[in-house]
């Protein structure tokens, strides 16, 4: 396909889309309906429901009968362990084998130009950024996730009360993405402040250009956060499904903003967004876009970067007086 009908690609080789990057519509008010009706398809494709239905496919053939949960076990834990890593390898594999091992659409709509594996650093564990993902994302992120993922379901099974109510269900399920967004703005800003970004989040932010791989290499102490939306769940009206489904929003959710390509190829003429740029721009610049524009939190308190000229003028102002506070302090 042909990038340059949707992007530009501008001298140091960086691709950018030339379309914006907007807030949901229905925070503008007025809402404008015909954008609304545009944007729903959005909200569900393509990562909401695949994520929705991999919890309940968890439910139904990963995870042991309910009486089994409710007693913490090597057996069911080590289990879960497993399916998980082999999610996490199957999952993020795919689209990392795709892109950036076979390189199955080159460089077109890829915003940055350079693969990681092309270069060496010695930021990176060995040298190298795919190796110190991978070994991040399954030493210490897939053993967090599952750790959390065991407290939840064990206390759901002991109790064995949960909310059946189709239409609470239906209303949370719906929610769950606007409260991982809540969620992960929060505990974002809480690491980019100076102690805890040094020692925890700048291991993230290592992979100012990342890939599929870079989407859960993190700080132990980072992955606890992330995937504490989970907890969530034990004191809102809900279900085991329903927190496994928050648990994957972050586990598998976590991709889009790393893939580090504005559009996925799929055969010759067509292409899938996968929401990817508004992160993008946080892993490049650092102190835009914690959030997305799901949760307009970075709207209300100014670090919102939708791509524009005026958003990077914004950035640089707002760079600069900080830099000048700090020099007269
Ligand atoms: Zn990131
Ligand atoms: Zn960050």
């Amino acid at each position: 396909m042909d990038d340059s009908q949707i992007g530009t690609r501008n001298a140091r080789g960086e691709w950018a889309p030339n379309a914006n990057l907007k807030i949901a519509p229905f925070y503008r008010l007025p809402p404008d309906w015909k954008e609304v009706v545009a944007w729903v398809p959005h909200y569900f494709l393509p990562w909401n429901i695949p994520i929705a239905l991999s919890a309940v496919a968890y439910w139904a053939f990963a995870l042991p009968p309910v009486e089994t949960m409710a007693t913490l076990s090597v057996g069911w834990v080590l289990k879960l362990l497993v399916v998980n890593v082999v999610a996490v390898a199957l999952f993020y594999g795919f689209f990392e084998w795709r892109l950036y091992v076979r390189r199955a659409q080159e460089n077109r709509f890829k915003y940055n130009p350079t693969f990681p594996a092309d270069r060496t650093s010695k930021v990176f564990w060995f040298g190298h950024q795919n190796l110190e993902n991978i070994l991040r994302t399954f030493l210490f992120g897939v053993t967090v996730w599952t750790a959390i993922e065991v407290l939840v379901l064990w206390q759901f099974a002991q109790t064995g009360l949960w909310q059946t109510n189709p239409w609470i269900i239906g209303v949370i399920a719906l929610f769950v993405p606007v409260i991982h967004q809540a969620h992960f703005y929060c505990i974002h800003r809480l690491i980019h402040t100076p102690f805890l970004y040094k020692w925890v989040h700048s291991i993230h932010h290592r992979s100012v250009n990342p890939s599929p791989w870079s989407s859960l290499a993190m700080h132990p102490l980072e992955h606890a956060l992330y995937f504490a939306s989970m907890l969530w769940h034990l004191v809102l009206p809900s279900s085991p499904v329903l927190a496994l489904y928050q648990l994957h929003y972050a586990g598998f959710g976590a991709i889009p903003g790393h893939m580090g390509f504005d559009r996925i190829e799929v055969g010759e003429e067509t292409a899938f967004d996968p929401h990817a740029y508004g992160h993008y721009l946080h892993h490049k610049y650092f102190e835009v876009n914690y959030g997305d524009g799901l949760v307009p939190f970075d709207k209300l308190f100014g670090t919102y970067h939708d791509g524009s000229e005026e958003a990077a003028q914004k950035m640089r102002a707002r760079l600069k007086a900080r830099a000048a506070k700090r020099a007269t302090a």
